[in-house]
């Protein structure tokens, strides 16, 4: 790794996110241009985190939080101005109405807001927010990525979530491996600390609730998430992109907005249908 810049191809965290998730996803999107709008619940999950670093910006200089009205405020203005850009609706969302899903987001964000005020922002001491950092992976290409959060020597994640996520998966994460990267990149060490905040807003009118996990990354981690990049760039450069595995949870017509022009993928119901048809015919 170096800071060189030139004139390397670069790439995101998020679309190496979308290749590690499938092949495919990332063949249509950055290869065909064929892009999708985000969901509603992804919209909303962006606002919270512009509500979040809106809060914390500032906090570098003042040393003080904003007050809670004016995090939410800054936040329901951001909805609706990524509402107004586009949005696609899951199967069950069109059953209800985009009038009501919209609705029910922009109920829920304030609550994911208030805890993050009550509960997060307090305790975080910034010294930077969402900055842009490029690294060079060994001459092959410019790696952009950004930090939700970091502090002197912790970094932290800020997630929105409908229910507590597993523990187990924040010490093998990549992208949380790509954080310490891009930290040590910046400060020359690695984070003593990362910490991701889990927002959990179960959509009832309870508040929502704040669970943090901590963990660490080490030099052997760079060294299997660069081992990993590598091999993604020559499956770009290869075009040898794999399919997700039909099993996995994101692999569906609820969460790929490709599936249903997916050659790799069967609807539910046709599956159904066969399985039928296979039984009729013993
Ligand atoms: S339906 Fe599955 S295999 Fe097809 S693009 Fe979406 S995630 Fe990939």
């Amino acid at each position: 790794m170096s800071s060189k810049k030139s004139s390397r191809p670069v790439i995101r965290q998020s679309s190496l996110n979308m290749l590690w998730r499938c092949g495919i996803q990332y063949h249509r999107r950055y290869d065909l241009g064929e892009i999708i709008p985000p969901g509603i619940a992804m919209h909303r999950g962006s606002s919270f985190h512009a509500g979040a670093a809106h809060d914390l910006r500032q906090k570098i200089a003042s040393k003080e939080n904003l007050p809670m009205k004016e995090v939410v405020d800054f936040a329901l203005t951001d909805f609706e101005g990524r509402i107004g850009q586009g949005y696609v609706l899951t199967p069950e969302e069109k059953a209800i109405g985009a009038k009501k899903v919209i609705a029910e987001a922009k109920d829920s964000l304030p609550r994911f807001c208030e805890a993050f005020c009550e509960v997060v922002g307090p305790k975080i001491e910034p010294a930077w927010v969402e900055d842009a950092i490029t690294i060079e992976i060994d001459g092959k290409c410019d790696l952009i990525g950004t930090l939700d959060c970091a502090e002197l020597n912790s970094i932290y994640e800020f997630k929105t979530r409908s229910r507590k996520p597993p523990e187990r998966d924040v010490h093998i994460d990549p992208q949380l491996t790509m954080y310490a990267m891009l930290f040590r990149y910046k400060t020359e060490s690695l984070p003593v600390a990362i910490l991701q905040e889990n927002v959990v807003d179960r959509g009832t009118s309870a508040n929502a609730e704040v669970v943090t996990y901590k963990t660490i990354r080490q030099e052997t981690d760079i060294k299997v998430l660069l081992n990993r990049i590598n091999n993604a760039l020559d499956v770009i450069r290869n075009q040898s992109y794999v399919p997700a595995s039909p099993t996995a949870w994101w692999c569906n017509e609820r969460f790929c907005g490709y599936a249903l022009t997916c050659p790799y993928y069967t609807k539910p119901e046709k599956r159904q249908e066969e399985r039928n048809a296979g039984k009729s015919k013993t």
